[in-house]
């Protein structure tokens, strides 16, 4: 028997409490029995704009799950050299012994939305269960026009709103405004000692 293993993707510029909510709800929801954070190396997604380097964003990540219990953080895709694809990932995962029905691959409905652009989609729900998060009352616009084999695979998770973006953070870093709450201690020293964003 495998362990439930939760794979949360992301670029991760920084890390915030929005990924920590999400990948835990999803945790505790699902009872999955440990989460993978797993930050891109160069995000095929986001080439129009200067990422922080994948040893900085994969230092963040963790110091942002350092000691939380069944946390942690890979780094099969920083440490690739060709651009990051989920399919990969969960490739690699399986090939150490997970089993596909054990394997749950966590994202926000914003990227979920875009699948139909990762390379080796229609795959995906064959390797994992993909889970998303809908925020409570909210109708969940996109998800019918999904593919359908997406759609079938799909599990729906609600969580807290925490309407936070890496992109806010970077922003406000870069113009000397507080990101305290927003991203856990450690990653906010790590930031301005680091001088990022600036
Ligand atoms: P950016 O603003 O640079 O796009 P981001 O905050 O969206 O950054 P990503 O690293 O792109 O962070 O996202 C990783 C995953 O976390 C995605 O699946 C995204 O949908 C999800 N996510 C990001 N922010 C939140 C949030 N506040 N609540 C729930 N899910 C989130
Ligand atoms: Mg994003």
């Amino acid at each position: 028997m495998s362990i439930k293993t939760g794979i949360m993707g992301g670029t991760f510029d920084p890390i915030h409490y929005g990924h920590l909510l999400l990948a835990e709800e999803c945790r505790s929801r699902l009872n999955i029995d440990r989460i993978v954070f797993v930050p891109t190396g160069s995000p095929p997604h986001k080439r129009n704009r200067r990422v922080t380097s994948a040893e900085d964003r994969y230092a963040m990540t963790l110091l942002a799950t350092a000691g939380v219990l069944n946390y942690s953080v890979s780094r099969t895709e920083v440490d690739r050299r060709q651009p990051s694809h989920t399919v990969d990932t969960l490739r690699e995962f399986i090939a150490g012994g997970v089993a596909p029905e054990d394997l749950f691959f966590i994202t926000g409905l914003d990227a979920i939305l875009d699948i139909a652009t990762w390379v080796d989609y229609k795959l995906l729900p064959k390797l994992c269960t993909l889970v998303t998060a809908c925020r409570p009352g909210y109708p969940v616009e996109g998800i019918e026009a999904l593919p359908q084999e997406v759609r079938e695979n799909l599990k729906l998770v609600e969580i807290p709103q925490f309407a936070i973006s890496s992109t806010e953070i970077r922003e406000r870093a870069r113009g000397g405004r507080s990101i305290r709450f927003l991203v856990p201690h450690l990653v906010e020293i790590y930031i301005e000692s680091n001088g990022l964003y600036k």
